[in-house]
């Protein structure tokens, strides 16, 4: 024939199985010159054993080789080795396909999945397989092992992210609780305790200090408005009520000093409202500047007015009030001239312990005040 030939297995004389390999030699002319013959003792250490016997991860996984006539010539069971592959379901279909995979029931009755392909050449055909439930159980038990490594590693993604999100969130969550307590009083410490260790949260703070500051001071101004005139910017009813009660609460002794402006009606006929007005302001700037700051000046009425004269003694707000009627009296007010006031004096708790028994004791001094002929002081430590 002058081919290759590969023979199927044999027993030869010796008793070994053999398969048989032949290659014609040709020269360069093309002229045969003989034949290179080889035998492969199928059942001793050979090629194919070598090459096939190589154990892979997969542990019950094998590898055979079936030449033809489904005769084997290569199998890891050795004994098997020449005799013909009997009841696998697969062979059928592994012959007629060069190569491919199929899950098959092997010759000892056992499930197996398995992938060939054939060597056209000598027409044999190598087959892998493995026992379905083997790889199932190997498939399983790695699908296992991935899904604990990803939880782990999904776990410890999940407290990286949320320790990050909690150390980033932790200043600004703290500010906004903040914003929300901007009328606390000690806020602003609070707010600079905070640790921005970013350039938003820095930015955030710095705003929330700045509103704070903001609203402070909107209250401060509003607390002022509401107790104070705005006309001559004494303190009102109200005003005057916060300090009685903070006087009363620190048990701190006073005078109360009620004046009221003599013949002021004739003031606003003469001259008219606005320069009443006008000597209501005059007198007010006389009041804060001849009485000491921790004095209260209050306008509790149209021209009357109230002063709470903080002292020891009660001598002391007789002389400031002796000090202010000169004071005004000697004031020229353009064009109306001098005004004078009469002012009546009671004091804290001398002359009664109840303060609006004082402030009505007062207000009789300077009815008294009036009806000696005004421009004087009536008090009731001179009675
Ligand atoms: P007396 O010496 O008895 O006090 O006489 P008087 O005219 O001052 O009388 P009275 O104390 O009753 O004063 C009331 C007058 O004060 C009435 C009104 O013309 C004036 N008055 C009250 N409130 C205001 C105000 O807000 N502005 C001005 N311009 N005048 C006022
Ligand atoms: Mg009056
Ligand atoms: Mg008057």
């Amino acid at each position: 024939l002058k081919k290759t030939y590969i023979s199927s297995p044999y027993k030869g004389l010796s008793n070994n199985l053999i398969v048989l390999i032949a290659q014609p030699i040709f020269n360069r002319k093309n002229e045969f010159l003989g034949i290179v013959t080889g035998s492969i003792y199928l059942n001793k250490e050979n090629l194919v054993s070598e090459l096939l016997a190589t154990t892979y991860s997969y542990k019950k996984s094998y590898t055979y080789v079936v030449g033809n006539k489904n005769k084997i010539i290569f199998h890891p069971d050795k004994a098997r080795i020449g005799d013909s592959l009997k009841n696998n379901t697969g062979m059928q279909y592994i012959t007629s396909h060069p190569t491919g995979k199929i899950a098959l029931v092997n010759s000892k009755g056992i499930e197996n999945l398995a992938g060939f392909a054939s060597i056209p050449s000598v027409n044999w055909v190598v087959v892998s397989q493995q026992p379905t439930l083997e790889l199932l159980s190997q498939a399983n038990s790695i699908i296992i092992k991935v899904t604990l490594a990803m939880l782990g590693f999904y776990l410890l993604l999940f407290i990286f992210v949320w320790k990050l999100s909690y150390w980033i969130s932790s200043p600004l969550n703290k500010l906004a609780q903040m914003a929300s307590m901007l009328t606390r009083p000690n806020i602003d410490q609070d707010i600079k305790n905070i640790d921005p260790w970013y350039f938003e949260a820095l930015r955030f703070r710095t705003a929330l200090l700045l509103s704070s500051k903001h609203f402070k001071d909107e209250i401060a101004e509003l607390k002022q408005h509401v107790n104070t005139d705005p006309l001559t910017g004494l303190y009102n009813r109200r005003g005057m009520k916060l300090f009685l009660n903070e006087l009363e609460a620190t048990n701190t002794p006073f005078s109360v000093l009620t004046l009221d402006i003599d013949h002021f009606k004739a003031v606003n006929d003469n001259y008219g409202h606005d320069q009443g007005d006008n000597v209501l302001k005059k007198l007010a700037s006389h009041m804060k500047s001849n009485f000491r700051q921790h004095d209260v000046c209050c306008r509790v009425g149209g021209e009357e007015f109230i002063v709470f004269v903080v002292h020891e003694d009660p001598k002391i707000a007789y002389i400031a009030a002796e000090r202010l009627r000169k004071t005004v009296a000697q004031s020229y007010i353009d064009p109306i001239g001098t005004i004078t006031v009469s002012i009546g004096i009671a004091s804290w708790p001398q002359d009664s312990e109840n303060i609006q028994e004082v402030i009505k004791l007062a207000d009789q001094k300077l009815y008294q005040a009036k009806n000696d002929g005004r421009n004087c002081i009536r008090s009731t430590s001179l009675d």
